[in-house]
């Protein structure tokens, strides 16, 4: 296979010089951090007072993991590191509104991050003289301005074209030859239904590999799309907290993602006793940043499950692969590549007074894609047999939730006392989704 590098150098580092590396840039991340508020008081707790006080790598493991719920409460400028005037961009996870996890940008936070996508990128064996469709939300959502970086980094054509809208999409590849595209799995699988139902032709497009993730996928997925519209596909991940995308993501041999690990510190740990399991077996990713001055983090817990591969990569880069995320240690929902905690839903369900002491929520496959239901039991005194009030109540509750968790659920109004009480824990979530991961 014939490799290619976009930072030859520091993709191919001796594990040495990049551990060394890693060293300099987290002393340099606790000198930032000091000027945060919240890591001022933790790192001081942890008797960090100056980088002098971090003299190896394992002195990292003084500090404490950190967690969404610390970033909620450092809301919202707790972990900003720079005067307010060197930021030049927010982003925020998906999917939350009100007090989301924010994460500011300087000037050269943003050139470091298209960098690291940029490696990501021509890594796949991608170019200057590809055409870029990048179909995912832009936006607070990391995903589309991201990839949309470091596809101009590399020097491709790209074309903002956001998520939804195939028969747009299409459109678009045809008028202008687009061979790259970066989706959601599930938004790949729905535009290959979708190209059969238009009658759009293989033949007319010159797409040859597409970018796929922000949510879990499996192995037999990837070939099935792969299969389908015949195209390689790359598994992309990252996470809003660590600027999104470009955190890890395939080579060529499409063994597992290489997490570039000048940017990146990962541990795996047990998600119950948070230690570190053995190399190689299944735990819970946590990252520190380093390659962010604005917004650091350290140990940040992702809640994603993963392991490491123990056996280097043929394709020569010495950055350590994680295997694909095969879970949560969370209740975290994703659906449609959007987030969202059960807990947001029981937020805006159980503030109406309408609304009854019981609900459920049901995730499961309409075709390609996701789709949520929320069920839930009605008052007593509200009659079910009137459908004005029950339609506008209907209504009402679809408004809220979409604001709120930026997803249109469809809902059903449920007679009081009629939906399902389980014994003993409480079944809220029912994720009828094939699990195939
Ligand atoms: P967000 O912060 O909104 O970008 O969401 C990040 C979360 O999306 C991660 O913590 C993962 O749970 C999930 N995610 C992103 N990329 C992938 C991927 N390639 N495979 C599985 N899950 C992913
Ligand atoms: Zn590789």
């Amino acid at each position: 296979m014939n490799f290619q590098y976009w930072q030859p150098e520091i993709e191919k580092m001796p594990r040495g010089d990049l551990e060394s590396l890693q060293l300099q840039k987290l002393k340099a991340a606790i000198v930032n951090a000091l000027r945060t508020t919240f890591y001022k008081e933790r790192l001081a707790k942890a008797g960090i007072t100056s980088a002098d006080d971090i003299k190896t790598l394992s002195d990292l493991k003084r500090i404490p993991f950190t967690t969404k719920n610390d970033l909620r409460d450092g809301f919202p400028y707790g972990f900003l590191s720079i005067p307010k005037d060197d930021v030049v961009r927010l982003h925020a996870s998906s999917g939350t509104t009100g007090i989301p996890t924010t994460i500011y940008f300087s000037r050269d936070d943003i050139k470091r991050w298209a960098t690291y996508m940029a490696r990501c990128i021509y890594g796949t064996g991608c170019g200057r003289s590809d055409v870029f469709q990048n179909m995912i939300s832009y936006g607070l959502f990391t995903g589309g301005l991201g990839l949309h970086q470091g596809g101009e980094e590399v020097g491709m054509l790209v074309i903002p074209a956001g998520a939804g809208n195939t028969a747009r999409q299409f459109k678009l590849m045809q008028d202008f030859g687009t061979t790259v595209i970066h989706a959601t799995p599930s938004f790949l699988l729905h535009v290959e239904s979708k190209m059969r139902e238009a009658g759009v032709k293989r033949e007319t497009l010159s797409i040859k590999c597409a970018f796929a993730g922000a949510e879990p996928y499996s192995e037999d997925t990837r070939k099935r799309i792969e299969g389908l519209l015949k195209i390689d596909v790359y598994n992309s991940y990252g996470l809003s907290e660590m600027n999104g995308p470009g955190v890890a993501f395939e080579c060529q041999c499409k063994e597992g993602m290489h997490i570039w690990e000048d940017g990146y510190i990962a541990e795996i740990v047990n998600p119950d006793t948070l230690e570190p399991v053995k190399d190689g077996e299944r735990g819970e990713l946590i990252l520190t940043i380093l390659c962010r001055e604005a917004t650091p983090l350290f140990r940040y817990r992702t809640r994603d499950l993963t392991s490491f591969y123990t056996e280097p990569c043929a394709c020569g880069r010495t950055h350590r692969r994680i295997r694909r995320i095969t879970g949560r240690s969370d209740d975290m929902l994703i659906i449609n590549g959007v987030n969202v905690f059960p807990s947001q839903i029981e937020e805006v369900i159980m503030g109406m007074k309408e609304v009854g002491n019981n609900y459920l929520i049901v995730v499961e496959k309409d075709g390609a894609l996701d789709k949520l239901t929320v069920k839930t039991e009605i008052m007593p005194d509200i009659f079910m047999d009137d459908s004005r009030p029950l339609n506008a109540l209907k209504d009402k509750i679809k408004a809220t939730l979409q604001a709120s968790i930026s997803i249109s659920p469809r809902v059903e109004l449920h007679e009081s006392g009629s939906l399902p009480v389980p014994e003993g824990k409480a079944v809220r979530v029912q994720d009828l989704r094939p699990k195939d991961v």
